[in-house]
C-alpha cells in the first residue's frame, strides 16, 4: 500500500525551525519520501491542505484497562486512600473485563492522535490481543506486585501468556514492571531487571510520586527511592523508565542522567491526586530525558495526551512562574520522540524522516478552536483538541480515518464495557 499525504504542514520534531510546507509518502509502513511536491502513483491520496502533518503520540505511562475505573471513588483524600478502593475491585477483575477495558483504552488512544503506549497492568496477554486488533504499537509491562516468589511466578506465567498472545505481531514488546517500591521487595526488583536484561525488554516501575513514599522509604531503607534503587543495581542491569518522579533531589537526579534513566510525567494523574508537581522544566535543564503519560483513567480521567500536553506546559509555568520555562516546542517533543527514546523506540517512530516507520497523524487546524494558527506549535499545545485529529497511522496502517476507526467498533466496545463493569460491582 503506497499512500501520499499531499499539501501538509510537516512538523517532523527533528528541529523547532525544521517545520516545512511539503508532501509525505509511505510505502510498506515507512516513510518512503518528504519533499516540497511528491508525484508518482499512489494507492490513496490524501489532501491535507491546511492541515499538520506530525508524530504520533507516545504514551508512555498508562494502565489501559483502568478504562473500567473512570470516575470512580473519585473524592479520595491521597494516592493511598485512593488505592484502597481500587485494589479490591483490581483482585476481582477476569480476562474478558480486561480484553474489553484495553479495547476501549485502545479506541481512546487512537481517537486522541496516539499509536504507541507503555502500559502496567495484569491480564497482559488480554491487552495484547486487544492491541495487535487496533493495530496499535503496545508495551506492555507484566505487572509485579509482592516478593520474589510471585516476580518469579508472574514472569513464568502471565509473561509466557503475554508472548503466545503477542506471536507473530511485530508491534508489541513485553517489559518487566514491578509495581512500586512500596509493593515490591528488593528480590522482586533485582528478579525483574535480570529478566529485563535477559530478555531484550526494559523495566517500567512507578517511583517518587507522593512524598510519603519518598519519606517511608528513606525511614525503611535510609536511602531516597532512587538511592535505594541504584544500591540494587536495577539501573545498570536494565534500562529503566519511572513514571512520575515528582520528589527527586540533585543527587537523584545525577544517579538517573548518569545511567540515563527516562523519567514520565503524569501531570494529570499528579494534580488529581495531589500528588504535587514534577519540575520538569528544571529536570530538562538538567538534560533528562522526559516523557509524557496518562497514568490510568481512572487517575486522570481519561487517555487524551492533547490534555496531558497542555497541562505539562500550564503545571511548568504556574510552579516556575515562568510561561517559557518550558517551549511548546519541548512540551510535544516529551509526548513524541522523547517518549519514544525513553521506550528505546526512538531509531523507529517519534519524528517524521525517511525511513522511519510511518507512525504520525494529521491533524485539520481548519477548525473554531484552531483559527487562526499562528504559531503551529502554540496552537498543538494550548488550542487543539481530538476534534482536530483527522487521520492516525501506524506502521503506515490507517487507524482513524476522517475522524472514524477503522480497526475497532466503539459501540460494540461501549456495551461490552459497561456489561463488564456491571457484572465487576455484583462480583
Ligand atoms: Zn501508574
Amino acid at each position: 500500500m503506497k499512500t501520499l499525504i499531499k499539501n501538509g504542514l510537516i512538523i517532523p520534531m527533528t528541529g523547532k525551525d525544521d517545520i516545512a510546507a511539503a508532501d509525505l509518502a509511505i510505502e510498506d509502513g515507512k516513510i518512503s519520501e518528504i519533499k516540497e511536491s511528491i508525484e508518482g502513483r499512489f494507492d490513496r491520496i490524501i489532501d491535507a491542505s491546511g492541515c499538520f502533518v506530525l508524530p504520533s503520540f507516545v504514551n508512555a505511562h498508562t494502565h489501559l484497562a483502568m478504562e473500567l475505573m473512570r470516575n470512580f471513588k473519585d473524592d479520595k483524600e491521597n494516592l493511598q486512600d485512593w488505592l484502597s478502593e481500587i485494589w479490591p475491585i483490581e483482585a476481582k477483575l477476569n480476562d474478558k473485563d480486561i480484553y474489553w477495558a484495553s479495547k476501549l483504552g485502545c479506541a481512546e488512544l487512537i481517537r486522541t492522535g496516539c499509536t504507541t503506549f507503555a502500559d502496567m497492568y495484569y491480564h497482559a496477554w488480554e491487552t495484547a490481543k486487544a492491541c495487535r486488533e487496533s493495530g496499535m504499537r503496545g508495551i506492555l509491562g507484566i505487572a509485579i506486585v509482592g516478593d520474589g516468589n510471585a516476580a518469579r511466578r508472574s514472569f513464568e506465567t502471565d509473561a509466557v501468556r503475554t508472548e503466545e498472545a503477542a506471536e507473530g505481531y511485530g508491534n508489541i514488546r513485553i517489559d518487566a514492571a514491578p509495581h512500586a517500591i512500596y509493593t515490591c521487595s528488593s528480590d522482586t526488583y533485582v528478579i525483574a531487571a535480570e529478566w529485563a536484561l535477559e530478555n531484550n525488554a526494559l523495566l517500567n516501575t512507578h517511583l517518587s510520586e507522593t512524598q510519603k513514599e519518598v519519606d517511608d522509604c528513606l525511614r525503611e531503607t535510609g536511602k531516597r527511592p532512587v538511592m535505594y534503587l541504584d544500591s540494587l543495581g536495577i539501573f545498570d542491569k536494565a534500562k529503566t523508565y519511572l513514571a512520575h518522579g515528582v520528589f527527586f533531589s540533585d543527587e537523584e537526579l545525577e544517579i538517573l542522567k548518569d545511567k540515563d534513566v527516562s523519567i514520565v510525567h503524569n501531570p494529570s494523574s499528579n494534580a488529581k491526586l495531589a500528588s504535587g508537581i514534577a519540575p520538569v522544566a528544571e529536570y530538562k535543564k538538567k538534560e533528562l530525558n522526559i516523557a509524557l503519560g496518562t497514568d490510568g483513567a481512572s487517575s486522570n480521567n481519561n487517555l487524551n495526551m492533547l490534555n496531558e500536553i497542555r497541562l505539562a506546559s500550564m503545571l511548568s509555568s504556574v510552579s516556575t512562574r515562568k510561561p517559557s520555562a518550558l517551549s511548546c516546542y519541548d512540551v510535544i517533543k516529551m509526548a513524541t520522540i522523547d517518549g519514544a527514546k525513553a521506550l528505546g523506540l526512538d531509531s523507529r517512530i517519534g519524528t517524521l524522516e525517511k525511513g522511519k516507520e510511518a507512525d504520525l497523524i494529521i491533524m485539520n487546524m481548519n477548525n473554531v478552536n484552531t483559527c487562526p494558527v499562528n504559531d503551529p506549535y502554540s496552537a498543538i499545545v494550548f488550542s487543539s483538541d481530538s476534534r482536530n485529529i483527522e487521520y492516525v497511522f501506524s506502521s503506515g496502517r490507517m487507524l482513524l480515518e476522517k475522524g472514524s476507526l477503522t480497526t475497532l467498533d466503539e459501540e460494540e466496545i461501549m456495551r461490552n464495557v459497561s456489561l463488564q463493569w456491571n457484572d465487576i460491582l455484583k462480583r
